[in-house]
């Protein structure tokens, strides 16, 4: 279901500023796998943005009441999805990390950044 996945959201473009005032250079759905939110070239690392709901994230997902079956098996295929662009990624030598729209986008800045520069 790609149709799940709009693009720049609130939380992607509040990454993008942040991304920005650190200095540092990405591009913004790339031509990789999966189409990654963010991809950081010299570094060779993909950043997706995750939103909480969709991508069930622990602390903040609580699953629907109504069409549970239904709802269950769309949120296994996303997950599906996630792990087959991380390994078609892996295969071409990215590195992936993900980005959960609940955090605060200077502190997920930092992190790419971390992680960009952990590698060159
Ligand atoms: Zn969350």
């Amino acid at each position: 279901m790609r149709s799940v996945k709009s693009k720049n959201t609130g939380p992607e473009r509040a990454l993008a500023r942040a991304l920005t005032r650190l200095g540092v250079k990405f591009v913004r759905h790339a031509q990789l796998p999966g189409s990654p939110d963010f991809a950081l070239p010299q570094a060779r690392l993909a950043v997706f943005v995750h939103g909480c709901f969709w991508h069930c994230c622990a602390r903040h997902f609580s699953a629907p009441k109504s069409r549970a079956a239904a709802w269950a098996r769309h949120f296994a295929k996303n997950r599906a999805r996630d792990l087959r662009v991380r390994r078609l990624l892996r295969l071409r030598l990215w590195r992936t990390m993900v980005v959960w729209e609940h955090e605060a986008a200077c502190t997920a800045a930092a992190r790419v950044r971390r992680r960009a520069e952990s590698w060159r």
